[in-house]
């Protein structure tokens, strides 16, 4: 992981000692001795992450954290706070300023290190959806846009493993201005319902008399229906060798009792952002993906969806022996729809056409916007004769029952007429035999319309 990290501390050896452990493991770091050379080199260079010191002369760490989340060059950038241990209160400042994180000095190595690159993969997420957003807007895609700037950690549940009831209740506590907490006592029960229920974080309280909670930890991590929730764990004082085993495993935070509930608080929110930015990124490419192959308008595969795939079941029809058929649908007069009702009634009839060729056809039918007016079914293990069928009862179900115009106050009648093909030894590829439907459908056109012409095999 090769990022960039600013340390921004007035006393030089402070400095150095960040600098060189976080070299050592291979971070790219940069420095600043004061509160203005630290906001000049955020807004001049790129910077994934601040450790702010926060006694400083002239501009103090909450006045920087303030100034960097102030502007929408910065407010990405994540910041940790380094507070004195007896400070307190600089934690509740820090938050108030809109630090991500803290770190107490001394700064002990593996918090140092965890936490930062827990940070730099919340960043990593949340660079990708910025940009993602960035790109739906330029598109256009409004909706997608509007998602991203909505506040991400909202609403958040949270389940907790605790053995205790005393400190069951002090978390539910610390958590409750950002999460419904659900508190359960027995690790299996809890393994269970994280299964079932829609998390947003673990908090695993590491206080069992006789239980292992690494054990709970490890296998939140290896069931599919756990595996990207994130896992903060609650430890005691000097049990390093159990986090550095728990974050081995893929937990993805600790906190060290005592605990203080802001950092608590900041931890947590931490985490179920980053659920929420992996969630989002996931729906995100779905649409992505979605959009590329699917007909806005209709809700139908697209053409391009069809060349695709219709290579694949041409292909398999071909290598089995087993039938394949493919209907042509074009609505008759379709231009004198839209001259006399407008064009949205236009459309409006091109959604309703959609709709009844998807309830006429079977789940293993492909079902495609072809192009305009024109909708095309690849129907796999359908011979001509049971094509025909299928075509004649769409066709009949076009005619009979009329199309709705809900702006224009009016039912119209539409009718379409079909082209039948199907693959015989003398079919090369998928394009011949759309051609042979694209024939089959002019001849119906030039038969009079309204009616279904099968192709001669
Ligand atoms: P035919 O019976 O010979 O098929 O006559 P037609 O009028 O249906 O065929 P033609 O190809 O002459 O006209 C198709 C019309 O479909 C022309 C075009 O403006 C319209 N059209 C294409 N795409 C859309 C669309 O997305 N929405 C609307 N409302 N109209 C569309
Ligand atoms: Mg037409
Ligand atoms: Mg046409």
């Amino acid at each position: 992981m090769t990022a960039r990290i600013l340390v921004v501390d007035d006393i030089p050896a402070n400095v150095k000692l960040l600098e060189a452990r976080l070299l050592a493991e291979y971070f790219d770091v940069l420095t600043a001795e004061n509160g203005f050379q630290a906001l000049d080199i955020c807004n001049s260079t790129q910077v994934d992450l601040v450790l702010l010191d926060i006694m400083m002369p002239g501009m103090d760490g909450f006045e920087v954290c303030e100034r960097l989340k102030a502007s929408p060059k910065t407010a990405h950038i994540p910041v940790v706070m380094v507070t004195a241990l007896d400070q307190p209160s600089d934690r509740v400042r820090g938050l108030k300023a809109g630090a991500d994180d803290f770190l107490t000095k001394p700064v002990n190595d593996l918090q140092l290190i965890s936490r930062v690159k827990s940070l730099m993969r919340l960043k990593t997420l949340s660079d990708e959806l910025r940009v993602r957003a960035e790109t739906a807007r330029r598109f256009g895609m409004d909706d997608v846009a509007r998602e991203a700037d909505e506040r991400i950690e909202e609403g958040a549940q949270v389940l907790l493993v605790d053995g205790r009831g005393t400190s069951q209740e002090r978390i539910i506590k610390a958590l409750k201005p950002i999460a419904t907490v659900t508190a359960i006592s027995d690790p299996q029960a809890a393994l269970f319902d994280a299964a079932e229920a829609n998390y947003d974080l673990v908090i695993v309280n590491s206080n069992f008399d006789d239980y292992d909670p690494l054990r709970l930890c490890s296998q939140l991590r290896s069931l599919e229906r756990t595996r990207f929730i994130p896992v903060l764990l609650v430890t005691e004082q000097g049990a390093d060798e159990m986090i550095v085993r728990a974050l081995d495993l893929g937990v993805n935070d600790y906190i060290v009792r005592p605990l203080d509930p802001n950092e608590l608080l900041a931890r947590s929110l931490t985490q179920v952002r980053r659920k929420r930015y992996h969630d989002r990124l996931r729906t995100s490419l779905q649409q992505t993906i979605e959009m590329a192959v699917i007909d806005p308008l209709t809700g139908l595969n697209n053409r391009r969806y069809l060349d695709n795939h219709m290579k694949t079941l041409f292909g398999r029809a071909m290598a089995r022996g087993r039938a394949l058929s493919v209907c042509m649908t074009d609505i008759d007069r379709f231009k004198s729809i839209n001259d006399t009702w407008g064009h949205d009634a236009g459309d409006e009839v091109l959604k309703q056409l959609a709709n009844r060729i998807r309830a006429a056809v079977r789940g293993a039918d492909l079902a495609c916007r072809f192009g305009g007016e024109e909708f095309v079914v690849v129907m796999p293990d359908t011979d001509a004769e049971a094509a025909t069928g299928i075509a004649e009862r769409l066709r009949i179900a076009i005619e009979t029952e009329p199309f709705v115009l809900p702006m224009q106050g009016r039912q119209i009648t539409v009718t379409a007429s079909m082209g039948i093909a199907t693959l015989t030894p003398q079919v090369q590829s998928p394009e011949q035999l759309l051609k042979q439907a694209d024939q089959a459908l002019y001849e119906a056109k030039h038969g009079g319309r309204n009616r279904v012409v099968a192709a001669a095999a």
